[in-house]
């Protein structure tokens, strides 16, 4: 982990608002701790803090509390909203939806999403959020093995598994506590490290969270 600064946590921000919704209605003046998550007892000094902007969408902000005794930022990541990757998880789920239905090559899909940037890069950027929640898919599977066992792991399995229209927002929810074992761009843990070397390091995108 990184011990070298400041802990940085990311927490969720329970909250049913679009991204646009959310800047628009300027939703993390909303967001608070109502106790450290580290001192439940208090007295450690908690405060808010200042926000910090994500780079997309334009005029998002992230609320953030301090701990004086713990040195830890918490930052309060709302649903709409694909942790370390900037991006809100429905632009990311049309992503996936598109290669998944298409059932042709992400190639394709990429060279279509993303005609502003060359086609290798299109490539990795469409690659990266399918594996991301390829691999969502397949924790939750094992998070909820009651549930999804005989759910198919694709967006349109879960789909009509859940009866919900956003797959990957319900699945940050279904998450619950172990949401912080749950690899990004849906959990707040720490990036799948599969098995191959330099994977993780070529899958890193642009951060979307303060460093
Ligand atoms: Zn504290």
């Amino acid at each position: 982990m990184h011990r070298a600064g400041l802990e940085a946590v990311q927490l969720r921000h329970k909250s049913q608002l679009t991204s646009e919704e959310y800047v628009k209605q300027e939703a993390w003046k909303s967001a608070n701790l109502e106790r450290c998550p580290l001192h439940p007892e208090g007295g450690c000094g908690i405060a808010r803090h200042t926000p910090y902007a994500r780079v997309e969408p334009p005029g998002m902000f992230i609320a953030r509390s301090y701990c004086e005794k713990g040195h830890t930022t918490f930052s309060l990541l709302p649903d709409c909203l694909a942790s370390r990757l900037s991006s809100t998880l429905p632009d990311m789920e049309r992503v996936v939806d598109a290669v998944e239905q298409r059932e042709s090559s992400v190639e394709a899909v990429a060279e279509k999403l993303r005609p502003d940037i060359e086609v290798q890069g299109a490539v990795r950027w469409a690659r990266r959020r399918v594996m991301a929640a390829a691999i969502a898919l397949l924790v939750l599977k094992g998070l909820q093995p009651d549930v999804l066992a005989r759910v198919s792991p694709t967006m349109g399995g879960f789909r009509a598994a859940l009866g919900v229209e956003a797959v990957l927002p319900a699945l940050r929810e279904m998450a619950g506590a172990q949401l912080a074992s749950v690899p990004p761009y849906v959990g707040f843990g720490p990036h799948a490290t599969g098995g191959k070397t330099g994977r993780r390091r070529r899958q890193q995108g642009k951060g979307a969270d303060p460093p």
